[in-house]
C-alpha cells in the first residue's frame, strides 16, 4: 500500500453502505481515520451497520440528517448510486467539503498499476478479456469493481508486481479527483444515465475524468470510431492507442481484409474469434491495445481471443441443440444493447424478449426487430413489444408468460441454423430478482429442452 498514513485522523463521513462503503469504512477505519457511516435504512434492516458499529465506527442510520456536517468532515466518499441532488450532498459541497467515490481511495493507495474501463457498454467483457490476456501472459492482474471486489479493498492488498484492472462507471467517475490509471480505456458513448447526469455533456464530462490526471507516460484507449469519444479525448496527456473497426489506425488496435492488428503485427484472423459481433470486435481491439501497452503476450492474446465464450448473460454461447444455438443475453436491459447482440448475428434469429416497463417507447427497437424472424415475447412490456415487432412486420410474433416458457416456444418455432437469443432490451426486477437469475432460468430452460 502507498501512503499509509494518509488517511490517519482524517473526519470522514461514509454516505452509503452497499458494498463498496462497507469496504470503505472498513479501510479507512484501518488506516486511522475517525469514519462516520450514514445509511438510509434502519439499525433493525441493517446487519451491515450493526457489524461496523460493533467495530467501533459511528453509525447513523435511517435518514441523512444535515447534521452530520456540523461535526468535523474533511471529506465524504458517496456510494455512487446517491444522486448530487441528496441535500446532504448538495450541502457538502455548498460548503467545500470534498465528496468522491471508493475508487478514489483505491487509486490513492494503490502500489499497482491500475487499467481502468469506462464506456456505457461492453466494460465487463473488455475488462475480462483484459484479465485472461495478462493472466495468460504471466502477469498478475488482479480484476476489482463491478465483477470482483471491490476496488479500494484490492488495492489495499495489490503490491507493484500486480495491474489492477477495474471498470468504472460514470457514476463512480464522477466522484474522482485524483484517479490515475496507467491505462485509461473509453470505450463508447450512448445516451445513457441522462436521469442522474441530466444531460449527455455532463455525462460525457464525467466519463472523461478518467483521463483528468494522465501524464505523458500513461496510455488512453479509444474508440476513435465514436465521434463523442474522440471529441472528450482531444485534450488528454498521454500517449494515445486509437482503436477502430473502420479505420486502419496504425497506431493502435484496427481490422485490416478481416484480420485484426496491433501496430504492424499481425494478431488474429476474424474467423478465428469465438466471440460474436461487432460489438465484441470492439471490445476485443479495446482489449488487445490495453494489454499489448501492459505487456501481454500475442501468442497468449490469440488463445485468449478463439477459446472465450463470452461473459455469462452476455452474449453467452449456452449450448447448441440439434443445430439451433442458444445465447444468452440477458445483461441486454436496454435497448441499445439489445440492437448490438442482435446484430451480432448473421444467421437468421429468434429474439426472446421483455421486461420491466420503465414507461419508454420501443419505436428505437424497430430497426433491429426487422432483422429478426420471430419474437416471443413477455414482462411487462409484452404489449409494448408486440406492437413494435408488428411495425417492423416480425412475421411471428408470440406472447407467453415468461423466459421459462419463452424457451419451448422458441424452440418449436425454430429451425435448423437458427440463433435462439434471449436479449430483453428491459431490467429483469418485474418477473425476477436480477438479470442474473432471468438468465439463469433460460439456461435451465434449454437444458430442459434437451431432457423433453
Ligand atoms: P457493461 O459492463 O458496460 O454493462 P457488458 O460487457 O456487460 O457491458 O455488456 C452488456 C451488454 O451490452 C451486452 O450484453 C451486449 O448486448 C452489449 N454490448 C457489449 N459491448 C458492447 C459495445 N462495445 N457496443 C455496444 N453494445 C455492447
Amino acid at each position: 500500500m502507498r501512503n499509509e498514513q494518509q488517511f490517519k485522523n482524517q473526519h470522514v463521513l461514509v454516505l452509503g453502505l452497499a458494498k463498496s462503503g462497507e469496504a470503505a469504512s472498513r479501510l479507512l477505519y484501518r488506516l486511522g481515520a475517525h469514519v462516520t457511516v450514514n445509511d438510509s435504512k434502519p439499525m433493525e434492516e441493517n446487519p451491515q451497520a450493526r457489524d461496523l458499529e460493533t467495530l467501533g465506527i459511528k453509525v447513523v442510520c435511517g435518514a441523512h440528517p444535515l447534521t452530520l456536517l456540523d461535526e468535523p468532515v474533511d471529506f465524504i466518499v458517496k456510494n455512487p448510486g446517491i444522486p448530487y441532488t441528496n441535500p446532504l450532498v448538495a450541502e457538502a459541497l455548498k460548503r467545500g467539503i470534498s465528496v468522491v467515490t471508493e475508487v478514489e481511495l483505491a487509486s490513492k493507495i494503490s502500489e499497482a498499476d491500475m487499467v481502468a474501463i469506462t464506456g456505457s457498454n461492453g466494460k465487463t467483457t473488455t475488462t475480462t478479456l483484459i484479465v485472461e490476456m495478462l493472466k495468460n501472459s504471466g502477469k498478475e492482474p488482479l480484476v476489482a469493481g463491478n465483477i470482483g471486489t471491490v476496488a479500494c479493498e484490492v488495492a489495499e492488498k495489490a503490491t507493484d508486481q500486480n495491474i489492477i484492472v477495474t471498470e468504472v462507471s460514470s457514476f463512480q467517475l464522477q466522484g474522482t479527483e485524483k484517479f490515475h490509471p496507467k491505462v485509461a480505456v473509453l470505450l463508447n458513448l450512448f445516451d445513457a444515465h441522462l436521469d442522474y447526469h441530466g444531460t449527455k455533456e455532463s455525462y460525457g464530462h464525467a466519463k472523461a475524468k478518467i483521463f483528468a490526471n494522465l501524464t505523458e507516460e500513461d496510455f488512453y484507449v479509444v474508440n476513435v470510431d465514436d465521434d463523442f469519444v474522440v471529441k472528450l479525448a482531444e485534450e488528454v496527456k498521454g500517449i494515445k492507442v486509437p482503436f477502430s473497426t473502420t479505420q486502419e489506425v496504425v497506431e493502435g488496435a484496427y481490422v485490416k481484409e478481416s484480420t485484426v492488428y496491433f501496430k504492424t503485427e499481425r494478431i488474429i484472423d476474424r474467423s478465428d474469434i469465438t466471440l460474436p459481433g461487432k460489438h465484441n470486435l470492439e471490445n476485443i481491439l479495446a482489449a488487445i491495445a490495453a494489454a499489448k501497452t501492459m505487456g501481454a503476450r500475442t501468442e497468449q492474446i490469440v488463445k485468449v481471443l478463439k477459446t472465450f465464450t463470452g461473459v455469462e448473460h452476455r452474449v453467452q454461447y449456452v449450448k447448441t441443440i440439434e443445430d439451433r444455438k442458444f445465447y444468452n443475453d440477458s445483461k441486454a436491459t436496454n435497448i441499445l444493447a439489445a440492437q448490438a447482440a442482435v446484430s451480432a448475428f448473421s444467421e437468421p434469429v429468434i429474439l426472446l424478449a421483455g421486461g420491466l416497463d420503465r414507461g419508454n417507447s420501443f419505436d428505437a427497437f424497430i430497426p433491429s426487430l426487422q432483422k429478426v424472424k420471430a419474437v416471443v415475447t413477455f414482462g411487462e412490456t409484452k404489449e409494448k413489444i408486440m406492437a413494435a415487432a408488428k411495425e417492423a412486420g416480425v412475421d411471428v410474433i408470440k406472447p407467453v408468460l415468461n423466459v421459462e416458457e419463452a424457451v419451448p416456444v422458441a424452440f418449436d418455432l425454430s429451425v435448423a441454423g437458427d440463433i435462439i437469443l434471449l436479449s430483453p432490451a428491459c431490467a429483469s426486477w418485474d418477473q425476477y430478482k436480477t438479470f442474473e437469475q432471468r438468465g439463469e432460468k433460460f439456461i435451465h430452460a434449454v437444458e430442459q429442452l434437451i431432457q423433453r
